[in-house]
């Protein structure tokens, strides 16, 4: 076992420490033909080889130039929890198979909720990412709210909001027509008196509105709703409350975020992503929820083989309030960085990433390109308009723009629309990304067009 683990573990810190030199992305020819499953052994090392050479394809996701989507990272110690986690394999979800874990698994999750004001009241989940997440809290929301035959529920959402929420919606039952597009005003937040003169139509036209999905922080360019003004007409008008915080929820760590999320702490429910800005590894989404028996009564289902289990005391029985019953042990990935790490480097990080993309925007705008929208956040989200030209050929160059960016091998960025724009984004969360990457990205691009 120990020597096993050795040859794993010098990999992996060489693979680590070659992340700055290593390649953005990388794409040569994969074999894709398949081989028939393994009759016979083969030694860990030439397994580790091929391990390593196909980590080499693709976009580096863990490297500090990975600025597309939204990074994350991965900590080394959450690696290390997650080996703990499946060495011990010990069952956390039915709290008195593995109290004393069930129990650490439980208060990382009050940390989130303490994060955010959360009552004792509160409860949560660790899921694979923001999509289940939302997933769980439309459905949450949708049997608190609705009656069995629910499809004429309406959910209010932008044109910002991730997809994940509408699909979410899908998967839960309801029709497309039930998610209603409220309009934005011209910083991309939802529009409050849109919102109230919406559901007062719907109403009138028999439809029945039950949740307000908010975003704290987007996914094209990081723009936070307000929240405050979005909470009180929810809660005027009796509908939950959702914030999709996946991306920024982290960012209440510092006090910028703090001022940029006010009201979130009356939110029905919250989703956020430690795999994205609290820097660990995917598979790693949180549900909170405000009522925690809410979470629970939407979710839970007894049944005869599981008699001999207690019912749940100060420790939620977590496949209770979840689609899950068998799982991997989540709750150590989150635990183990924080207690190891503490609190405050998470949020110099988080400031770091406020204050690289401010100066990235400072940057960009000195040089000429169009950015229409101040990053609130760490999204960057920008062009480069040419002398003379039209809509169609902006869009063009700005996809070539980004070809030729990506092919520099050093950064990695992604693109998206906004009002029908084709934008290109700088998203600035990795905790690999810092200054000297960041001016790296600003030097390619300034040349690119040029
Ligand atoms: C990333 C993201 C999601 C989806 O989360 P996954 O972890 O990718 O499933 C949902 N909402 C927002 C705002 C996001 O940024």
């Amino acid at each position: 076992m120990a020597e096993l683990g050795q040859a794993v573990l010098s990999l992996v810190t060489s693979l680590i420490n070659g992340l700055p030199q290593a390649p953005a992305a990388h794409f040569p020819n994969t074999p894709t033909q398949s081989e028939p499953a393994p009759e016979n052994p083969t030694p860990l090392p030439a397994l580790l080889d091929t391990i390593a050479q196909a980590a080499q394809q693709g976009v580096n996701t863990a490297a500090p130039g990975y600025l597309a989507y939204i990074p994350g990272g991965g900590l080394y110690a959450a690696a290390l929890a997650d080996f703990l986690a499946t060495a011990l394999n010990r069952y956390v979800t039915v709290w008195n198979l593995a109290p004393a874990l069930a129990h650490m698994e439980n208060s990382a999750i009050r940390w989130l909720c303490d994060l955010f004001d959360y009552p004792g009241t509160a409860r949560g989940i660790l899921t694979s990412g923001g999509s289940l997440a939302n997933f769980s809290a439309i459905v949450t929301a949708r049997r608190t709210l609705l009656p069995p035959d629910f499809l004429n529920g309406t959910i209010y959402v932008t044109a910002q909001t991730h997809v994940s929420s509408a699909k979410a919606a899908m998967l839960a039952g309801f029709p497309q027509s039930s998610i209603r597009v409220v309009p934005t005003t011209n910083d991309l937040r939802m529009n409050p008196a849109a919102l109230s003169h919406m559901i007062t139509t719907d109403r009138s036209a028999g439809l029945t509105p039950f949740l307000v999905v908010a975003s704290a922080g987007t996914t094209n360019t990081g723009a936070v709703d307000p929240l405050t003004d979005l909470a009180h007409i929810a809660q005027a008008e009796g509908l939950w409350f959702h914030v999709d915080a996946a991306y920024g929820g982290p960012f209440y760590l510092t006090q910028r975020g703090k001022n940029l999320f006010t009201g979130i702490s009356t939110a029905d429910s919250i989703t956020l992503d430690p795999h994205k800005a609290l820097f660990l590894p995917y598979g790693t989404g949180a549900l909170l929820v405000r009522e925690g028996h809410l979470l629970r009564d939407a979710h839970h289902l007894g049944a005869d083989y599981l008699q001999d289990l207690d019912a749940e005391d100060a420790i939620p029985n977590f496949s209770e309030y979840s689609p899950e019953l068998t799982r991997d042990f989540r709750g150590l990935r989150l635990w183990l960085p924080l207690k190891l790490h503490g609190l405050q480097p998470f949020r110099d990080a988080l400031n770091e990433k406020l204050d690289l993309a401010a100066y990235a925007h400072h940057e960009l705008e000195a040089a000429g390109f169009d950015l229409p929208w101040k990053p609130e956040l760490s999204i960057v989200t920008f062009r480069w308009i040419p002398a003379n030209a039209s809509p169609t050929t902006t869009d063009a160059y700005n996809a070539d723009l980004l070809d030729r960016v990506n092919a520099s091998g050093r950064v990695f960025l992604s693109s998206t629309r906004v009002n029908g724009h084709y934008m290109l984004r700088l998203a600035i969360v990795s905790h690999r990304t810092h200054r000297d990457r960041i001016d790296e990205a600003l030097t390619i691009l300034k040349r690119a067009t040029h």
